[in-house]
């Protein structure tokens, strides 16, 4: 007979009624009562009559029922954190998402509508979404979260249009998909003005001379980066020092395929660190401070602008 190993605490308690034998033989010593409260499922199984003494295919242990599980003891502790009270037991920490997902099955085939919830909730963390917002879209939309799955479509824009195939695809229907395309493809087309009318950027700045770094050459009269006679990104007509049109052209592009804030930020960051590495005295002491304000201007802009646009899906 294969021996069995021994759950961790809170699961070995020495009063607990009933053994739950996990896939790979960990055995988890639990209350009913917590599980019933929290499961319709457990409530019914725990609720059967025993079989007569005698006439029994129930294997027991210390005088306790063993029912066999078929889920694995890592996804069964964590199923179990989230039925114990929570003075007993934290709620278990979700790092990735396929531990979630073997979560979600169980807390669905035992008919755990709250903690389907939970689960969904403590795989939002930014982590998650910012890894694999696409996979996280599709198993939310499948649990027909409607916050859970609005948060990762957004999330989903800072990602290309076109996703790479992933496992959860199987999970939504082609109409689903065919949503967060379109969805997708809405706000590229709503964030597009953004870099062919700068109208937000002179509103934000006032003036040219709150903004002198955008015009190398005339800052303090001493930045050999050069101007670039460049009519889309010539805020007040003046035109714009070399690098910063370099910027907002590759920033127009970018935004096509992946209209995000987060879009925005990170190609300032590499701004930055291209234009420290030209060397030129004037820039490179000041481009950090300066785009990061105006890319965080820019990202605002480009946030609100796909705020406006609908995910449009039913719950
Ligand atoms: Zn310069």
């Amino acid at each position: 007979m294969t021996t069995c190993n021994y759950a961790a605490p809170p699961f070995d308690h020495p009063q607990a009624d009933v053994i739950l034998r996990s896939a790979d033989r960990v055995e988890f010593r639990v209350f009913k009562l917590f599980l019933s409260l929290a499961s319709p499922f457990f409530e019914t199984l725990f609720g059967l009559p025993q079989a007569p003494d005698g006439a029994t295919d129930q294997e027991t242990k210390d005088g306790l029922a063993v029912i066999v599980m078929s889920e694995d003891s890592k996804t069964l502790d964590s199923f179990f954190r989230f039925c114990y009270p929570s003075t007993l037991a934290d709620d278990p920490s979700l790092e990735n998402l396929t531990d979630g997902l073997s979560l979600l099955a169980a807390a669905r085939k035992y008919s755990l509508d709250l903690i389907e919830k939970k689960v969904c909730q403590a795989l939002a963390n930014p982590k998650v979404l910012e890894m694999e917002p696409i996979r996280y879209f599709a198993i939310a939309r499948n649990a027909r979260l409607a916050h859970e799955t609005i948060t990762a479509a957004r999330y989903t824009l800072r990602q290309p249009l076109i996703p790479a195939q992933f496992s959860e695809i199987e999970l939504i229907t082609a109409s689903e998909l065919l949503v967060l395309l379109t969805y997708h493809k809405n706000c590229s087309i709503a964030v597009q003005p953004l870099t062919k009318n700068l109208k937000w950027l002179t509103d934000h700045y006032g003036g040219c001379d709150a903004c002198i770094w955008l015009f190398g050459p005339y800052y303090k009269g001493s930045c050999g980066c050069g101007q670039v006679a460049d009519n889309r990104f010539s805020p007040w007509g003046i035109h714009p020092v070399t690098w910063w049109a370099t910027y907002m052209q590759e920033i127009s592009e970018l935004l096509m395929d992946r209209p995000s804030g987060d879009t925005v930020r990170t190609a300032a960051d590499r701004t930055i660190q291209q234009v420290r590495s030209m060397g030129c005295s004037v820039c490179s002491s000041t481009v950090k401070e300066n785009m990061t304000e105006f890319s965080n201007l820019l990202a605002l802009k480009v946030d609100e602008a796909v705020s406006m646009i609908q995910l449009e899906m039913d719950f």
